[in-house]
C-alpha cells in the first residue's frame, strides 16, 4: 500500500504557525519510501507563518476575516493531484486541519471547538476513492507500532 501523508506528519515545518506535527509512524513509511508528503495549503503558496484558518458555513475563513476559499480549493487539487500522479491507495492525514482532518474539524470560532466535517482536501481524497486515515486512527498495518509507541 502506497500513502499520500500530511507533510507536517512527516516532520515537514508547514504548519500555519511554522511548526509540523511529526509522527514517527509516518516519518518511518516516509524514509521507506512508501508515502509521499503532501501539504495543500503550502501548494497553494500559502505562506509559513500564516494565520490560522477554520471552515465556517462550506467556506474557508483566516482568523482575520478573509475568505481563503478558493486558496484551499487550489492547494487541495494540486495536492490530490500528487497523490494520484503516485498511485497513492490511502492517506493518513493530520486530525482537525481544515484542509487535511475528517471526521471533526475545527467549527470555525477560533475557540478549539469541534464539530462534525472534513477537511478541504480530505473530502476530495475521499471523492477518489483513497482511504483515510489520521494519526490519531492509523492504518492497521502500522497499528502495532503505535502501541509500541504508547
Ligand atoms: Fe499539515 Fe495539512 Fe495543515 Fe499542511 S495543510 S500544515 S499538511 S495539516
Amino acid at each position: 500500500m502506497r500513502y499520500v501523508v500530511s507533510a507536517c506528519l512527516a516532520g515537514q515545518a508547514c504548519r500555519y504557525d511554522g511548526g509540523s506535527n511529526p509522527c514517527p509512524a509516518v516519518i518511518r513509511l516516509v524514509e521507506e519510501g512508501r508515502a509521499v508528503p503532501a501539504c495543500p495549503e503550502g501548494l497553494a503558496a500559502l505562506p509559513v507563518p500564516r494565520p490560522p484558518c477554520e471552515q465556517a458555513g462550506g467556506r474557508v475563513f483566516s482568523r482575520d476575516g478573509r475568505d481563503l476559499s478558493e486558496d484551499f480549493l487550489r492547494g487541495a487539487r494540486l495536492a490530490l493531484r500528487k497523490a494520484l500522479e503516485q498511485n497513492c491507495a490511502a492517506a493518513i492525514l493530520k486530525s482537525r486541519s481544515p484542509s487535511c482532518g475528517f471526521g471533526l474539524i475545527y467549527d470555525g470560532t477560533f475557540s478549539h471547538r469541534l464539530c462534525p466535517g472534513e477537511g478541504v482536501w480530505a473530502r476530495l481524497l475521499r471523492e477518489e476513492g483513497i482511504e483515510l486515515y489520521s494519526e490519531e486512527s492509523l492504518p492497521p498495518e502500522l497499528g502495532e507500532e503505535k502501541k509500541d509507541q504508547q
